[in-house]
């Protein structure tokens, strides 16, 4: 099989938020999709990893924001390359520009670099092994501008940076752009950037 082939499929990229306690949180997906209008459902899959996945679990509900094409590699940075379990996302100065608000839910959603934000509410959990998928009816919704969404394909030839120096060898990552520098990757290797594995990265 020709793993590649996976790249061809389209995507859009998200903010995905949830609270639990008095903590905010969120991170990047680009799993959202809806599902049926007649109620309206859409699906969400999740990495286990994310501290934004347990909330949702254990809270049942969560907000999307639809990531817009003006959108900075900062905000991927932010909300993608850091955990919430060692990083504040919100309520920290350099928050602040992704103009964070609260929904009829409590829950936050973006209004920079945002087209639009939808509330849902779990109705149906799938374990996928390292992710779990959350079905869920939306109650709420707000269009936040006329702004194309950003696709996976523009973040990759755009907005993620690119590689400064290569390296005579090694292997980029094709998620966020890290060098591992060195003839042969560990097939275990997880990028300490975005966390994703050797899969997702190609020789230089
Ligand atoms: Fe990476």
């Amino acid at each position: 099989m020709n793993k590649s082939a996976v790249y061809s499929i389209s995507y859009g990229l998200f903010v995905l938020t949830a609270s639990q306690g008095d903590k905010d949180n969120g991170c990047i997906i680009n799993t959202l999709i809806q599902q049926t209008s007649t109620p309206m459902q859409v699906s969400i899959t999740v990495n286990k990893a994310n501290l934004t996945h347990d909330m949702i679990k254990e809270t049942g509900k969560f907000n999307v924001s639809v990531i817009d094409d003006t959108a900075p590699f900062e905000l991927f940075s932010h909300f993608g390359m850091q955990s919430g379990k060692t990083a504040q996302k919100f309520g920290t100065p350099d928050s602040y520009k992704f103009m964070p608000h609260y929904s009829e839910n409590g829950l936050i959603y973006l209004k920079a670099y945002t087209n639009a934000f939808m509330s849902g509410k779990v109705v149906r959990e799938i374990d996928l092994g390292t992710h779990t998928m959350f079905i869920a009816e939306l109650t709420d919704g707000e269009v936040l501008s006329k702004n194309p969404s950003m696709t996976y394909a523009k973040y990759h030839a755009e907005v993620k940076p690119k590689p400064k120096k290569p390296a005579k060898s090694g292997y980029v990552c094709k998620i966020c752009g890290y060098i591992y520098e060195g003839e042969e990757l560990p097939s275990d290797f997880v990028c300490p950037v975005c966390k994703h594995g050797a899969s997702d990265f190609e020789k230089l």
